[in-house]
């Protein structure tokens, strides 16, 4: 006969939000069981954020040191790979052994099982044969995989997703990124960087897509400058892989390279985690939650199959909201008006609330105001590598900025600036009667600011 098991909570999916709920309610004195069939931390640590940041790190120092003959003298540079592999194996990932991040979880109170959870009824949670009674309730953090796409003979080819990127111990010789969005444009430049040939294909009609169209024109301006080929608008005909190479048909041209990495968004897991048990469709796109991370009866979801924004950071603010309820506090409840985000290619694309169009849109009385990083006085200062651009959206009826984007050096940093003013809804009048230190980046945010029209 199946085991029952009582308890308090059950989180299927360890990912970032998974590990701090679960974490968060074993430390408060409940009962609780995570669950994952993975590695406990999710995507971030082992395959994304967190190596694709450290390959981001290294590809950068080569980027700056390549400027130094504009600036100050001469620098050879010689890449070599090797450091950024065996810091991701030993000092990110444990070659990807997540004893630590378990004992970690095991030292707060969480009772861990490695294995697919699957949904068997409301609080109800089946593991390997053993069922799990949740009292209190059930966290679903069950994230993501690469999505790939239905290109013919693409399934067929030993293609990389992120997760074999950032295992590579080597650098390929030349590559072909499939997609140009965050994750692609990222890893795209840091193997460039390091003397990969790079062609990035991207079906849309431009990179970055979901970003402001300024902040695409100056990403795509910079990459192609740097040498990476970008071809936007593209239909993959076809891709196919022999004696080592890879070929990517995309009618008018065709594209050869050593490795394909494919890099075309994210697909929700959803389909085998026993969601009509529950009433709900399991062919979603995305799972629906109140502003309690309410998804049902005694279930609750977090992370990106929320659909609010595939960030960590997302993740682990709904973790702290399905905190709260589970604990009967008193909110805050989730609230997305001033959600950030930022794509780590240098120049860095940070961007907070909505975009023009978003705005417009929404129907708002938009005004925008945009200022040039190269025109400013640190900019001008900064020279080699100072491309960007601050771009505010306003609406003209409340006086407050409801979005902003900031591309430039460190412009994930400019950004923290942007995203207090659109959460605490500071009134642009305000904003413009601040101090902005002579000579920063930030100080262009005063002319965006200034243009607002
Ligand atoms: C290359 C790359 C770079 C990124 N860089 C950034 C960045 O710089 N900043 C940022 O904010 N975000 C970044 N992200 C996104 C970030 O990784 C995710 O948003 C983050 O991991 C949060 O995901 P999550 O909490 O939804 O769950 P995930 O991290 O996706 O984890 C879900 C977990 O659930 C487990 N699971 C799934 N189904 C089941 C089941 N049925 N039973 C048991 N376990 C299950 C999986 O094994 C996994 O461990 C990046 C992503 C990639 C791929």
């Amino acid at each position: 006969m199946e085991a029952t098991t009582e308890v308090d909570v059950v989180v299927i999916g360890l990912g970032p939000g998974g590990e701090h709920a679960a974490t968060k309610l074993a430390e408060a004195g409940l009962q609780v069981v995570g669950i994952d069939r993975r590695l406990v931390g999710g995507e971030c640590p082992y395959y994304g954020c967190v190596p694709s940041k450290m390959m981001i790190r290294a590809a950068d120092a080569l980027g700056e040191a390549r400027r130094v003959s504009d600036l100050a003298g001469s620098a050879e540079v010689a890449p070599d790979w090797s450091p950024v592999a065996t810091r991701i194996r030993e000092e990110a990932t444990d070659d990807w052994d997540d004893t630590v991040a378990v004992e970690r979880l095991e030292k707060a109170g969480v009772r861990f099982v490695r294995g697919h959870g699957t949904l068997v009824g409301p609080g109800r949670v089946e593991v390997d044969g053993t069922t799990y009674s949740a009292s209190r309730g059930v966290i679903l953090n069950t994230g993501t995989e690469p999505s790939v796409p239905p290109v013919p003979g693409l399934a067929e080819t030993p293609y990389w997703t992120n997760r074999d990127a950032v295992r590579a111990e080597s650098v390929p010789g030349s590559m072909v990124v499939i997609g140009g969005g965050a994750i692609g444009l990222e890893l795209a430049q840091a193997f460039s960087r390091f003397g990969a040939a790079v062609s990035v294909v991207e079906v849309a009609d431009r990179i970055l897509a979901p970003e402001e169209p300024e902040a695409s024109a100056v990403v795509a301006d910079v990459l192609a400058r740097e040498g990476l080929q970008v071809l936007t608008g593209v239909e993959i005909g076809s891709v196919s892989h022999a004696d080592g190479t890879f070929t990517v048909d995309l009618g008018d041209q065709v594209l050869t390279a050593d490795k394909l990495l494919v890099a075309a968004g994210r697909r929700n897991n959803l389909a085998d985690i026993g969601l009509d048990a529950v009433g709900l469709d399991p062919s979603m796109k995305a799972i629906e939650t109140d502003e309690r991370m309410r998804a049902g009866d005694r279930l609750w979801a977090v992370g990106d199959i929320t659909g609010h924004g595939a960030f960590t950071h997302v993740s682990m603010y709904q973790a702290q909201v399905a905190v709260r309820d589970l604990l009967e506090e008193d909110g805050p409840w989730a609230d997305y008006r001033a959600v950030s985000r930022v794509t780590f290619t240098d120049p860095e694309v940070g961007s907070v609330g909505m975009t023009e169009h978003q705005a417009r849109e929404a129907g708002l009385e938009v005004q925008t105001g945009q200022a040039e990083i190269p025109s400013s006085s640190r900019g001008w200062i900064h020279r080699s590598g100072n491309e960007g651009i601050i771009k505010v959206v306003a609406d003209a009826d409340r006086g407050v900025l409801v979005g902003a984007t900031a591309v430039g050096p460190a412009g994930g940093e400019i950004l923290g600036l942007l995203a207090a003013a659109v959460h605490a809804e500071v009134p642009v009048a305000t904003l413009l009667t601040m101090h902005f230190a002579y000579p920063t980046f930030h100080r262009a945010i005063e002319n965006a600011l200034q243009d607002l029209a």
